[in-house]
């Protein structure tokens, strides 16, 4: 299908740590046989586009930051026979190979040898990095097909697109990695939008009590609409007091760690009952530790789980989070909280850093590829 040659896109660039993002016309590689081409009708700013963009984290400039996409299938490659030009998708930064050890395992964010992506070159020819292996804050994407699900066309793009990432890595959390059972105490600690998806997992996997706790009242007042059964103002009240209270004494079954802030590490495990587990879905910058007395960890038999994109298989959790979209039970259209065009990307960012956002979304209006 196509002729597999380049294409011409504007895009966002960052060229250094801390910049404004310059929009340019770069040239895309085509697909190889594995890729897809996708048109980007909507990508929603995530906390770690802010890490690198920030110097949280390190990565090569220049860079195309974006990595929850939702679009069209706009061309594929010879080797992709599952999806045809037009078919609305998720694109997400989740690439696998389908061979090595943690792929056979059905271990996809561990996969040892994920797909590189083709290349993105600006106008003098110099490599522009795909950030997270997206580069979506652009026209347009080429991605593994690894990384790419079907959706159905009638899913707002905006609400689509929080399934590549935030909702992805919030729910797939409480479901895959914390494994919430029916009838637990959940404190989720950083109500933003990843833990939104956090508490609203922890609602679909039956979880009796849930203590949403955040500094923000209007975020308070919101995860009480998500599912969240009470919520705790952690400047102004002792969070394990506040669970102790509701729970007739006793702490969290299970403490989410949805904030990258390490004070709220640091007091996490204070939250925490004998035999829980205290899941790490946040990730701080380089170099952040987190202190912890082993002997306290053992003697109370609990556990610390680190969560990526949460533990999330593209295949299986999309479909599945598109069915509780559609069944009412996940709430994606009310986390969208403003959108801009790609022209209006840095105030866009200006945003999310500021936290006051849940979810920004940068979205285009574009005719069929
Ligand atoms: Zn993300
Ligand atoms: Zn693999």
């Amino acid at each position: 299908m196509g002729d597999h040659r380049s294409t011409e896109i504007l895009a966002a660039v960052h060229r250094g740590r801390g910049g404004s993002p310059v929009l340019e016309k770069l040239t895309l590689a085509a697909p190889g046989p594995e890729e897809v081409r996708v048109t980007v009708d909507a990508c929603a700013i995530c906390h770690s586009d802010l890490m690198f963009i920030d110097g949280g984290w390190a990565i090569d400039f220049p860079v195309v930051f974006g990595h929850e996409i939702s679009g069209r299938v706009a061309e594929i490659g010879e080797a992709v026979t599952d999806l045809a030009r037009g078919t609305t998708v998720v694109v997400s930064l989740i690439a696998t190979c389908g061979q090595c050890h943690a792929c056979q395992q059905g271990h996809d964010v561990a996969c040892e040898n994920p797909p590189a992506s083709s290349s993105l070159t600006d106008a003098n020819n110099r490599t522009v990095t795909k950030g997270l292996n997206t580069g979506g804050f652009a026209e347009q994407v080429v991605v593994h097909r690894s990384q790419v699900v079907a959706v159905p066309p009638e899913m707002p793009a905006t609400s689509a697109s929080l399934l590549g990432c935030g909702v992805l890595t919030g729910v797939g959390a409480a479901r895959n990695t914390a494994n919430i059972q029916p009838g637990e105490t959940v404190a989720v600690v950083g109500c933003g939008g990843v833990g939104m998806g956090v508490i609203q997992g922890a609602q679909l996997a039956g979880a009796s009590t849930i203590v949403a706790i955040d500094p923000q009242a209007d975020k308070r007042s919101l995860a009480l609409t998500m599912g969240a059964t009470h919520t705790a103002d952690p400047l102004n009240q002792d969070p394990a007091e506040a669970i102790s209270q509701v729970t007739g004494g006793r702490l969290a079954d299970h403490v989410l760690l949805a904030t990258a802030a390490p004070a709220a590490l640091n007091s996490a495990l204070a939250l925490l009952a004998p035999m829980g587990a205290l899941t790490l879905v946040g990730m701080p910058a380089d170099g952040v530790t987190l202190t912890i007395d082993p002997s306290a960890l053992a003697g109370y038999n609990q556990r610390i789980l680190g969560s990526k994109m949460g533990t999330a298989r593209l295949n299986r959790d999309i479909p599945s989070l598109v069915a509780d979209y559609f069944a009412g039970r996940l709430k994606l259209d009310q986390l969208v909280s403003s959108t801009y065009p790609l022209e209006d990307l840095e105030q866009a960012l200006d945003e999310v850093r500021s936290g006051s956002a849940l979810r920004t979304v940068i979205v285009f209006n574009q005719p069929e590829a």
